[in-house]
């Protein structure tokens, strides 16, 4: 990057959110004039003598050496990402679980200690409390958005607090200021999973989270179309996450990086219609009758309504609900008549999905696990697209007269 460049970018932090989506992390006049940055297809980068493979080792020539350790087009997204959350630094992976892995990975060792509120996406707790304890890795699961527990749980050995916000299914929104003050307090790092919350509604750095999560699967990328993940931090505390990117290979493939540069353009126009969609479908299940209680943090009636409404610009498109008085064969009978939502994992697309978390996630759960989960027999969570809303509610209406 040449230094106008540079404070082409440095200007560009000032700029509206859509503003920053379309044209933040692009160099101005790209490889062959074109307005778009090229797919590079490389495995590998060549070098035109010895003397510049020397040069480069030690470290005085930025360039290119091996897909592994980056792509030229996977640098413009990570600096997009990097602006639009207001990091210094993006590190993206093949996923968002290759970028949870990557980080915890990357900060814990055998002995430490790693704290988790316990409304969490199952395979981050799955990779914990499996895969990480054969490494001596310990960790301790506490109520989510119970700070005086998460204190008690620290030990001189914790070296990560962890959430995510909102929580999913159930939406508890965390109070940034209070959990980055916790990690200060004690030394102790902290990162947020904010895909629920993306870097749009949402924003962990200024509050003083040292990492950020995103699984980019969801609505950075937007289109259901592809994997991906980040972690958005300092320089210094990114740089050896990406050291371990490059050893673990947890890359994506340039097709996928083209595909999520696209996708992030109209992050702020899908993610304004999002919230949109979220607020009314929840407001209309919350007065329906055959409906027994709503999660989703922008309603009055939410637990976490004050933080939500202080933190958050919008609330998202997911919204989880019980259904009145079903057993599981009645709640999947709602999810089976819905039309326009697709039945499926996953949220944070154009289209809705929606989805039974007993069926889709739960399944093999033991009933005494689920309690403890908090995943009722009767509970659905739909992730609304970018639909209208009106046709999203209308369905919903059809649907619950089954
Ligand atoms: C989907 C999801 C992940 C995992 O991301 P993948 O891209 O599917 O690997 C992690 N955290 C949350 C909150 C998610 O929704």
């Amino acid at each position: 990057m040449s230094d106008n460049d540079k404070s082409a970018h440095d200007a560009a932090r000032q700029r509206g959110f859509s503003t920053l989506a379309v044209h933040a992390g692009e160099d101005r006049q790209k490889f062959a004039n074109a307005i778009t940055d090229p797919m590079f297809c490389a495995s590998t980068y060549t070098f035109p003598d010895t003397a510049s493979v020397i040069e480069f080792i030690e470290q005085k020539l930025p360039r290119e050496e091996y897909g592994r350790y980056g792509n030229p087009s996977e640098r413009v997204v990570e600096r997009k990402l990097a602006e639009l959350e207001g990091g210094e630094s993006a590190v993206l992976f093949s996923s968002g679980m290759a970028a949870i892995v990557g980080l915890l990975m990357t900060r814990l060792s055998a002995g430490d200690e790693v704290v988790f509120f316990n409304e969490c996406y199952h395979r981050s707790r799955e990779f914990c409390t499996k895969h990480l304890a054969r490494f001596g890795v310990v960790t301790r699961e506490v109520a989510a958005c119970d700070y005086a527990a998460m204190e008690a749980a620290i030990t001189p050995r914790t070296k990560l607090l962890v959430s995510e916000s909102p929580t999913n299914p159930h939406l508890s929104v965390v109070d940034l200021d209070r959990f980055a003050a916790l990690g200060a307090k004690h030394n102790v790092e902290t990162l947020i999973d904010a895909t629920l919350g993306t870097p749009y509604n949402l924003r962990p750095i200024a509050a003083g989270i040292d990492y950020v999560l995103h699984s980019a699967t969801k609505y950075l990328a937007g289109h259901n179309d592809l994997l991906a993940g980040v972690i958005v931090g300092s320089e210094e505390k990114t740089a050896p996450v990406r050291k371990l990117r490059g050893i673990m290979g947890s890359v994506s493939s340039p097709h996928n990086i083209f595909l999520l540069a696209r996708g992030l353009k109209t992050f702020e126009l899908r993610m304004q219609r999002h919230n949109e969609n979220g607020l009314a479908v929840a407001r209309f299940l919350a007065a329906h009758p055959r409906i027994e209680r709503v999660f989703y943090p922008g309603l009055e009636t939410h637990p976490y309504y004050d933080v939500a409404k202080r933190t958050m610009r919008g609330f998202g498109g997911l919204v989880t609900f019980l259904v009145k008085n079903a057993d599981w064969r009645q709640t999947a009978a709602v999810v089976d008549a819905t039309r326009i939502a697709r039945i499926a994992p996953s949220l944070g697309g154009v289209e809705s999905l929606i989805e039974q978390p007993l069926v889709m996630s739960y399944y093999e759960c033991t009933p005494e696990e689920r309690k403890r989960y908090g995943i009722p027999d009767n509970m659905i969570r739909l992730a609304c697209g970018i639909e209208n809303h009106e046709d999203l509610v209308a369905d919903l209406e059809q649907a619950l007269r089954h």
